[in-house]
């Protein structure tokens, strides 16, 4: 596959967390090769380095934001939790996915069916996906993964996995209330298969995006894709979210000033890193994208692929800030 950009790669899997330590702000400029996911990067701009572009006006009484009904959100996520461990082929992972339809009545939705070809044999893989048509020509994606790990026991991924398959649902809310969009068409896009199977690596990891970002290729849809925002851990109550440096800048800024409009930039970008994750197959690609994760998820992300990945952990007003955050996005990406 031919690389347009070389790109910074940190992965999620535990050993991950010393990788994203290693290359933390102050170490940004020279990022050393600590992990095996590691590649050099050619540009490593952030969006305070980038500050003069960066249009911020703190307006927190600003009653014509859109605002997301973070409680409602909440819910969702309990209701995805409660469900269980949904790793491949588990009961679980069928459930959650009738669920997610389940609240999508009435839109158009596609099951994009692949086969994950895994360590542990094939699964069956299903990206479901609700497409939202608007006026002007182009594709705005929101995106994250349902998944849980396959094979961990007592485990509910709350935060991974479960905070952003609620937040979509409300997104869905939100976008079919307004009916027919003037902006751009939007997809929301529940991703299956993201977490490893066995161990974290380029094979093992990110099945249904690296799926999907192929297939768009190959029909020509992914051109047509204006920005891609993919969340992920974001319902972590002490909520911090990374400045993923495998993100598009512009995008980044996009992002910044979109949560300046709540006076809320402080919960973003306090902490510079490189994240591989759904969004990576389609930066990759050449399509512009973000994460927008939290991966600090308890005092040295010690939460984080283990048990204690539970409810308790999040905050509806974690949902509200980033749910906020990507509506007012939205909203600025349409005027482009
Ligand atoms: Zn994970």
């Amino acid at each position: 596959m031919n690389r347009p950009r070389r790109i910074l790669a940190v992965c999620l899997c535990a050993l991950g967390l010393l990788a994203c330590k290693s290359n933390s702000a102050t170490e940004a400029k020279t990022p050393e090769k600590k992990s095996p996911h590691a590649k050099p990067i050619q540009e490593f701009q952030s969006v305070h380095q980038a500050q003069a572009k960066v249009e911020v006006s703190v307006s927190m009484h600003d009653s014509t934001a859109p605002k997301v009904d973070s409680k409602r959100a909440m819910q969702y996520v309990r209701e995805v939790v409660n469900i269980g461990p949904r790793s491949l082929g588990s009961p679980g992972h069928k459930k959650v996915q009738d669920y997610i339809k389940s609240k999508l009545q009435g839109d158009q939705v596609e099951d994009d069916v692949f086969t994950a070809n895994t360590p542990a044999g094939p699964f069956e893989g299903r990206n479901i996906i609700a497409k939202y048509p608007g006026k002007k020509d182009g594709i705005i994606v929101l995106a994250s993964h349902y998944d849980t790990n396959y094979g961990f026991k007592n485990y509910v991924g709350a935060n991974d996995g479960g905070s952003t398959t609620g937040l979509l649902l409300e997104f869905a809310n939100h976008i079919r209330q307004q009916g027919q969009r003037e902006g751009y068409t939007v997809w929301l896009v529940w991703f299956d298969a993201e977490e490893a199977v066995r161990e974290w690596s380029e094979a093992d990891s990110l099945y249904g995006s690296r799926h999907l970002s192929e297939r768009l290729q190959k029909d020509g849809t992914l051109k047509k894709i204006k920005a891609f925002i993919l969340l992920d851990m974001i319902g972590d109550a002490d909520l911090s979210v990374e400045e993923d440096m495998n993100s598009t800048l512009w995008l980044r800024q996009v992002i910044y000033q979109a949560a300046s409009r709540y006076g809320n930039q402080s919960y973003f970008f306090q902490r510079q890193g490189g994240i591989v994750d759904d969004h990576i197959p389609f930066v990759e690609k050449g399509v512009p994208a973000v994460d927008l994760i939290d991966f600090e998820y308890g005092y040295a992300n010690v939460y984080h692929h283990t048990p204690q990945d539970t409810l308790d952990k999040l905050s509806p007003r974690s949902l509200q800030i980033v749910g906020d955050t990507v509506l007012e996005s939205i909203r600025l990406l349409d005027e482009k």
